[in-house]
């Protein structure tokens, strides 16, 4: 479990993420993902985000049962925390809590008043806002480490998993302070 301050620390980041993320939804760049890491003394929080044109290719809800089944499979995907990232073993570190979700952003869509609709209710109007809208997966994993010294490096597979992305930003937030990278394909691991 994160400490105490930790969430403090955590829940400013989240607020900071908040704005970050509703600013993506209208401007986030294409080919470039987002992973932020925080760490404490027993374990860490990771949260990640694409653009869903690197995962999936489009940026509205999937219609064709192959773009359904495509949405589907990178949501699988992006659950499983070690196929994305690799931490150094000696961490010890388990996932205790995963998750992805896929969030279609109309155009000019202030993120208010979100409407779930039925499927198919309203659906000619549902297409039309998304045009010219954007869509992102998100993915948020808690992990318990048996030893956080050991959190040293960080490798990724990202460029793998989703070829069409170009960069990885990673931002973590240690107790030892905070730090940054741009992963690339030619350059997947980084120390923390
Ligand atoms: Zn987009």
């Amino acid at each position: 479990m994160l400490k105490a301050a930790t969430l403090a620390t955590l829940s400013l980041m989240t607020a900071g993420l908040a704005v970050t993320v509703a600013k993506a939804q209208d401007a986030h760049v294409h080919g470039e993902a987002i992973l932020q890491l925080v760490i404490d003394d027993t374990g860490a929080l990771a949260t990640f985000k694409s653009p869903a044109a690197d995962i999936v290719g489009f940026e509205r809800h999937p219609e064709t049962d192959v773009e359904k089944q495509a949405v589907a499979d990178a949501l699988a995907k992006l659950s499983d925390f070690t196929a994305l990232i690799t931490l150094p073993e000696a961490a010890g570190c388990t996932i205790d809590d995963a998750h992805a979700d896929f969030e279609v952003e109309a155009a000019g869509d202030d993120h208010e008043g979100h409407d779930h609709h039925d499927e198919d209710e309203h659906h000619d109007e549902d297409e039309m806002q998304a045009e010219g809208g954007h869509a992102e997966f998100h993915a948020e994993f808690e992990m318990t480490c048996a030893d956080t010294s050991s959190l040293t490096s960080l490798q990724t597979s990202v460029f793998d998993l989703f070829p069409s992305l170009e960069a990885l930003e990673v931002e973590v937030v240690a107790p030892a302070g905070q730090s940054g990278a741009e992963l690339t394909p030619q350059s997947t691991e980084m120390s923390l």
